[in-house]
């Protein structure tokens, strides 16, 4: 393992660095996390910004239309994105990170046709429908059937937590198509069109009071055959195409932003005054919390660069994803409850009450409240802590009565 960079990873670090302070003081200001149409807007721009200048797809093959760069580029393209804090991937996120690399994998040459210059470009929204009521972890466990009927499946049942779904385009839907199979083997992979007729978008508030997903009701839309991604009752070995992309990348960006975070509680302790006439940074305590955070922050941040190195050399670090994932947001929610001990009142208000040194940071008080979802979101700790048990520890399997 190398981890020196290359003269052509430095150019291209230096050129998108000069791109970035170029572009981004022209961007208008981030809509509302609530106001989802506007969320889109933005999103979908900034990726056509980013199309247009060269960086869209930066590890997609280029015969896809992408870069064709190394993972280590991709990990610059998102460090650098992420340090000079540019538009987040947002919206653009399922079909960007992993339905476009499905397609890429597994469709056929007119679906990738289809939808994956369009994904590159900004101009198609993507959202996931795999879990179910009664399948979340459980994934297997889904009902939501589809029946074929000539030249289409007709669909029916329900899908919940589907972010972006009411801005989405398109859905990378899992639905049973065999209910006589074993649970694994009747599954299907299916691209829904989010306008066709029968589907209903009814959306869920999060704590942090938006509108960031839905529940989707499907009653008897009917999907063209053709929509269909891989074999029919082959959709989990598909799913896991799927899942393989976006655990392995969704968090980067998030890591450099935790940096970003501590930097502004040391900031807002230093600028607070504490009862004896100094500032809560004087609290030795508070600044060994801060430091350990920042410890283990920078360890991860080396995991992340073994997990990119092990993937450039053909390996797919499932296991260094799960710790990744477990540690990485377990650690978010500790950084994001000191945030709340150093901002103290304010931290109890989401619309940006000004905290003890008198800057409001809402921001900070949203985030405390939405690294909630971040253990939860793509597979538990639990289940992360499962997959390392049985398969980095070879642990028995936990028994299953299904
Ligand atoms: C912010 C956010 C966005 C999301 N976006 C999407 C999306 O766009 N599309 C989509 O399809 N899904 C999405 N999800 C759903 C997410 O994938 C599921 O919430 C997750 O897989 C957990 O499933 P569940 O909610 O059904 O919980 P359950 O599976 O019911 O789990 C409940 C609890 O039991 C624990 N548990 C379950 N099984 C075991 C076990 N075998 N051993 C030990 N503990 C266990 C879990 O860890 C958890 O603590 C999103 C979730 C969040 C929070």
């Amino acid at each position: 393992m190398d981890l020196r960079p290359t003269d052509r990873e430095i150019a291209f670090r230096d050129r998108l660095r000069a791109w970035l302070a170029e572009v981004l003081p022209t961007l208008p200001p981030a809509p509302r996390r609530d106001d989802l149409p506007a969320r889109r807007r933005y999103d979908t721009a900034w990726q056509r910004r980013l199309f247009d200048a060269g960086y869209a797809g930066v590890d997609w093959p280029s015969e896809h239309g992408g870069l064709g760069a190394s993972p280590t580029e991709q990990l610059i393209f998102l460090e650098e994105t992420a340090r000079a804090r540019a538009p987040y991937v947002g919206a653009n996120f399922v079909g960007l990170l992993h339905a476009g690399p499905t397609l890429i994998v597994e469709g056929t040459a007119e679906q990738r046709a289809r939808h994956l210059p369009r994904i590159l470009r900004g101009e198609e929204v993507w959202c996931q429908g795999f879990s179910e009521p009664d399948a979340g972890s459980d994934l297997a466990a889904l009902r939501t059937s589809a029946v074929r009927d000539g030249d289409c499946y007709v669909v029916t049942g329900r899908k919940i937590w589907t972010s972006h779904a009411e801005v989405a385009d398109h859905c990378e839907l899992l639905v049973r198509t065999d209910p006589g199979a074993p649970r694994h083997k009747g599954i299907t992979w299916l691209i829904l069109p989010m306008d066709a007729p029968g589907v209903r978008v009814r959306p869920l508030r999060t704590a942090v009071g938006t509108g960031e997903f839905s529940e989707l009701v499907l009653d008897g839309v009917r999907v063209p055959a053709s929509h269909r991604v891989g074999p029919e009752n082959d959709g989990w070995r598909v799913a896991m195409v799927t899942f393989s992309f976006e655990r392995g990348t969704a968090f980067i960006g998030d890591v450099i932003e935790s940096r970003n975070i501590l930097r502004e509680i040391a900031a807002a302790a230093r600028a607070t005054p504490d009862r004896g006439g100094g500032t809560l940074w004087d609290d030795a305590a508070l600044r060994r919390d801060v430091g350990r955070l920042i410890a283990e922050v920078n360890g991860l941040w080396a995991l992340i660069r073994k997990n990119v190195s092990e993937a450039s050399a053909g390996m797919v670090p499932v296991q260094g994803a799960s710790v990744f994932k477990l540690r990485f947001t377990e650690n978010r929610q500790r950084i994001a409850d000191l945030a709340g001990h150093v901002l103290g009142r304010a931290s109890l208000a989401l619309d940006g009450l000004p905290g003890p040194d008198g800057r409001a940071r809402g921001h900070l008080v949203e985030d405390r409240v939405n690294t909630l979802s971040f253990t939860i979101a793509a597979g538990t700790s639990q289940i992360q802590r499962n997959i390392l048990a049985e398969r980095a520890l070879g642990l028995p399997k936990e028994p299953r009565w299904t």
